[in-house]
């Protein structure tokens, strides 16, 4: 298959789990910006590390802890070369995005550099984890946190972030790609005007959503952090890195206290360890990080400008499909990372998840960790399709074709989320109305009336058995004729 600039993409065989069946069907795997799923390259390196090379790192004596050192910091080179770092020192390796920012907002925290009356600038569309840990230092020590508006197109509102800088801003959070959204934040200009406002502002970067996707710099974006988790690079979860800017690392403290980080330890008092160790107490996820690597060589091989084209051709194939059906697409078509998030009148994202889930096709649904944006914009959740390097154009048909089927399904169910089933379900389901409205229908009963739950399946297997046609329930009656025949 090929992507926007005719790159053939043919990386499937890579990745076992793609070949997973689900009943007749192949699974279409459209959950990436969740996490990715992991080419055999990376499966083989973590069983090459515990077959043979893991030992505990640094001040070994013997030839397994020398050799598993050696890996270790070669991984970290590997992260350093692919964020284009200056030096792999500013490379801390993390559990994933969540504890790299939690790692610089508790480090700020203990510095002193942000006191009572200062600003941290967020924006509406952060994923929680770019916001309650702000959120959490701005309570500690009497900081505001300011988030900067989208535009009515739900882009980035330039001119209200240029309102909100002034002389207490001593942060700036934003994420590359939103995550609920799929925007592309202009983050370079973001983070040159923030350095403009004032040089000592310091720019962090979530990189969750763009480290996969698009060739990254942090030298040329000019940020002073940049945090991402390896789960959505192709590497296992429970992996990550921090890079941080040399002379913001060293001027900081240390958080975590412990081995490792330290240089000498007396009880009168203890020096800690150079960059980027002093930020790494304990033992690390040592096989994980080097496995880490693997994904990132496997990545760099393919190319990310390669990646890139080709990832971007999915959502706009996609874009197009879904306009046609008359759904709310979230922001505009272009400028986008490898994801779209839909709302439809009418339709709760639950229930469209979950007839999707019953055609194989695997999206996810809810608030994706961004309550504020869903707030900002007045709903509780979307339904999201995200793509990565091995999706194909193929899948995207199969994704329009089975959201235009399940709307079918449920438009016909009609607008009270009332589906063609028996009377006495039928009741049931208007009693939970409001769980329903909260939840989709599907979820509330999960929660609450297994036992319906498991008849509406039925009904809804069978009602899909005789293609389309038969989804159709015969208008008035709420019962589809081909159930009435058995
Ligand atoms: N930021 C963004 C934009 C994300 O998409 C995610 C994961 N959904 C995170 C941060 C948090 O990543 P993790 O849970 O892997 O730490």
């Amino acid at each position: 298959h090929q992507g926007r600039g005719g790159e053939v993409m043919d990386y499937r065989a890579d990745f076992p789990i793609l070949s997973t069946m689900l009943g007749k069907r192949r699974l279409v795997y459209l959950d990436n910006a969740a996490t990715t799923q992991k080419p055999t390259c990376v499966l083989e390196a973590g069983r090459l590390y515990y077959e043979q090379q893991n030992s505990n790192i640094h001040r070994g004596a013997h030839y397994l802890s020398r050799l598993a050192t050696e890996e270790h910091e070669k991984a970290r080179e590997t992260v350093a070369d692919f964020l284009h770092a200056a030096s792999s020192r500013e490379v801390i390796f993390t559990s994933g995005c969540t504890a790299g920012i939690n790692l610089v907002a508790q480090t700020l925290a203990l510095s002193g550099l942000i006191g009572a009356g200062d600003e941290i600038i967020v924006t509406t569309d952060a994923h929680h984890s770019n916001i309650v840990p702000w959120q959490m230092l701005c309570g500690r020590v009497g900081a505001k946190l300011l988030p900067v508006p989208l535009t009515p197109e739900l882009t980035f509102d330039m001119e209200a972030y240029h309102r909100l800088l002034s002389s207490r801003t001593r942060l700036v959070a934003v994420p590359y790609i939103s995550n609920a959204l799929g925007a592309i934040n202009p983050v370079q200009q973001i983070i040159a005007d923030a350095r403009r406002n004032n040089p000592a502002t310091l720019v962090l970067v979530d990189g969750a959503q763009s480290t996969a996707h698009l060739p990254v710099n942090v030298q040329e974006l000019g940020c002073d952090f940049y945090a991402f988790s390896g789960h959505k690079v192709y590497a296992p979860t429970g992996t990550g890195a921090l890079w941080g800017r040399e002379e913001v690392l060293e001027m900081l403290p240390p958080w975590l206290g412990g081995g490792e980080m330290i240089s000498e330890v007396t009880f009168e008092k203890t020096s800690y360890n150079p960059l980027p160790f002093k930020y790494e107490a304990g033992t690390p996820n040592i096989g994980g990080n080097i496995v880490l690597a693997a994904a990132l060589r496997y990545v760099q091989e393919i190319g990310l400008p390669k990646i890139d084209a080709h990832e971007m051709a999915l959502p706009r194939r996609m874009y197009d499909g879904l306009q046609e059906l008359g759904v709310n697409i979230l922001g505009p078509r272009d400028s986008r990372g490898a994801l779209i998030s839909i709302t439809v009148p009418g339709v709760h994202h639950y229930d469209l998840g979950t007839l999707l889930d019953q055609m194989a096709i695997a999206v996810r649904t809810g608030h994706h960790c961004c309550q504020p944006f869903m707030q900002s914009i007045g709903i509780t959740g979307t339904t999201r399709y995200s793509f990565a390097l091995y999706n194909t154009m193929d899948e995207v048909d199969s994704a329009l074709s089975a959201t235009a089927r399940a709307l079918d399904m449920l438009h016909d169910a009609g607008d009270e989320h009332v589906l063609p089933v028996r009377d006495d379900v039928h009741l049931q389901l208007r009693a939970h109305q409001v769980l329903i409205d909260q939840h989709g229908v599907f979820n509330a009963l999960r929660e609450n009336q297994l036992h319906i739950a498991r008849q509406l399946r039925i009904v809804m297997r069978t009602r899909c058995a005789g293609g389309a046609r038969c989804c159709r329930p015969r208008r008035g009656s709420g019962r589809c004729p081909r159930r009435r025949r058995q």
